[in-house]
C-alpha cells in the first residue's frame, strides 16, 4: 500500500514494469477503519503513538530473518525485504516530518515517491541484516520524535504536495496504519498486543484486495 501516494511524480525512468505504483490516496484511513488490516487509527490516542511506533515495529526483526526473505511472493508483490527497506524508509520521512512541523509554521512537506525511491535505492537487493538494524534506528528515532510531542504541538499542521492538510495528531495515526498495514502485507498475523481494541470483530473480513499489494 502507499502511505503517500500523492507525493509521488509520474513515472520513474527506470520503471519496475512487474510492480503497479500505488497511486491511492490512503488518507481515508483517518476517517474508517482499514478492513484490510483491521486499524482504526482514530482509536491511536496522541500519547500511545510514540509507544505504538515501536510495537508495530518490532515484528521485522524476526520478518528480516526469514529465508527467504528476498523471494517476492508474485512477480507484482514485494518482497519482505523490498517492504522492510520500506518501512525503514516510512520512519525516517515522518520523523523529518514531525520535526518540520515542530519548527515551522504549516510547512508544505518535502516530495517522497515511495516507488521511485525503492528503485533508486534497489531495496530488493539490500542486505537483510543491515535493513533489520536501520529499520530498529530509524523506528527509535520516529518514536522518539513523537515522544517528543507535548500539548497544543499536536494540534500544529503541515500540508501535503496535493495541499491535504494534516495535524501532527493525525500524521502520528496515518503512520501507525502505515506501520500496522505493512506488517499484514507480509503475513504477519499475531499483532502486537497495542493492536487487539482495533482489531475487526470476530469474522468480519480482513482479506487482502488487489491494492493491499503494496
Ligand atoms: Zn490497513
Amino acid at each position: 500500500m502507499a502511505d503517500l501516494q500523492d507525493d509521488r511524480t509520474a513515472g520513474g525512468a527506470q520503471a519496475d514494469t512487474n510492480v503497479q505504483p500505488d497511486t491511492k490516496d490512503w488518507t481515508w484511513t483517518l476517517q474508517r477503519r482499514c478492513l484490510q488490516c483491521g486499524f482504526d487509527a482514530r482509536l491511536a490516542e496522541a500519547q500511545t503513538i510514540s509507544g505504538r511506533t515501536v510495537e508495530l515495529t518490532a515484528p521485522w526483526q524476526e520478518v528480516l530473518r526469514r529465508p527467504d526473505v528476498a523471494r517476492r511472493p508474485s512477480p507484482a508483490v514485494w518482497s519482505p525485504l523490498e517492504y522492510g527497506c520500506h518501512v525503514r524508509d516510512v520512519c525516517r520521512v515522518f520523523e523529518g516530518r514531525v520535526r518540520l512541523m515542530l519548527d515551522v509554521d504549516e510547512p508544505r512537506f518535502p516530495d517522497w515517491d515511495q516507488d521511485e525511491t525503492a528503485l533508486a535505492e534497489r531495496y530488493g537487493e539490500q542486505e537483510p541484516s543491515t535493513v533489520a538494524g536501520e529499520l530498529a534506528e530509524s523506528a527509535r528515532q520516529a518514536s522518539a520524535a513523537f515522544g517528543r510531542v507535548g500539548g497544543d504541538q499536536w494540534g500544529r499542521k503541515g500540508l501535503r504536495s496535493n495541499g491535504s492538510q494534516f495535524t501532527v495528531l493525525t500524521l502520528g495515526q496515518y503512520f501507525l496504519h502505515d506501520l500496522a498495514h505493512h506488517l499484514i502485507d507480509v503475513g504477519v498475523d499475531e499483532l502486537p498486543q497495542a493492536w487487539a481494541p482495533a482489531l475487526p470483530p470476530h469474522g468480519e473480513s480482513r482479506g487482502r484486495g488487489p491494492d493491499a499489494a503494496r
